[in-house]
């Protein structure tokens, strides 16, 4: 019998994107409670996983059964079928879990997912996409450095536009997402330690520090 899994990371839906999650959490020594409704994909998945379980997300009982709302983190990783993918989403929110990171399929898929409680969307082919291009347009920008196992160093551009026009100050980043502006970049120019009255403009650069799951959850707020 598998060794019970902390409290912290469930993937659910082990295809391409959720199986690459699985793979990286458990490379980086966390523990993941692994689901999906295949009975081969979660047996290839057991041997590396904390825990590895067969069941249907948009099984309440199951997953209720599965402590899902006591965790820090959910992922949910399916993609093709959508009606599963915001049942599931709607039932992690429900049950209590913190942070639901979701996969969508398409513009609208990623709507639903938020009007239901996704704290995090993600649409893999649309943000690898942007990052492909952005490093060929700029190939001497840092994107992500690991500082240790814990801590990243990132470039994050600004194109959300309800940060922009606010301070530093304003944002509170330090406290509301746990990273701190090193620098910001605004066209030519690099202000180092910008101070707490520096205002954010659309497409600024701002060079962060902080925990990784802490970059990239800012990162996605940024973008
Ligand atoms: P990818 O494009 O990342 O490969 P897929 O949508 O093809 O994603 O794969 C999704 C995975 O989610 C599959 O392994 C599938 O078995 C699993 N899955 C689909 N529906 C459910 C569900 N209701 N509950 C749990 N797992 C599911």
């Amino acid at each position: 019998m598998a060794k019970q899994a902390a409290k912290n990371y469930a993937v659910i839906g082990l295809g391409l994107f959720g199986g690459s999650i699985c793979k990286t959490l458990v490379k980086r020594g966390q523990e993941v409670l692994a689901i999906d409704s295949n009975e081969t994909v979660i047996d290839d998945y057991a041997p590396l996983v904390t825990q590895a379980v067969i069941a249907d997300a948009t099984d309440e009982i199951a997953m209720k059964n599965l402590a899902l709302g006591q965790f820090d983190h959910v992922f949910i990783c399916i993609g093709q079928n959508m009606q599963a993918s915001i049942m599931a989403t709607l039932i992690m929110k429900e049950l209590g879990a913190k942070n639901v990171i979701c996969k969508a399929e398409s513009p609208l898929h990623a709507r639903v997912l938020k009007k239901v409680g996704a704290d995090q969307v993600i649409q893999p082919e649309v943000d690898m996409g942007r990052r492909v291009a952005e490093r060929i347009l700029e190939p001497n920008i840092l994107h992500y450095l690991m500082l240790n196992k814990d801590v990243s160093l990132s470039d994050v551009r600004l194109e959300n536009k309800q940060l922009v026009g606010q301070t530093l100050r304003q944002l509170a980043l330090n406290d509301r997402y746990q990273v701190t502006v090193i620098a910001i970049s605004h066209q030519d120019q690099v202000h180092v330690s910008p101070s707490p009255d520096t205002e954010l403009m659309l497409d600024d650069r701002l060079t962060v520090v902080g925990k990784a799951t802490a970059v990239d959850k800012f990162n996605q707020i940024a973008s």
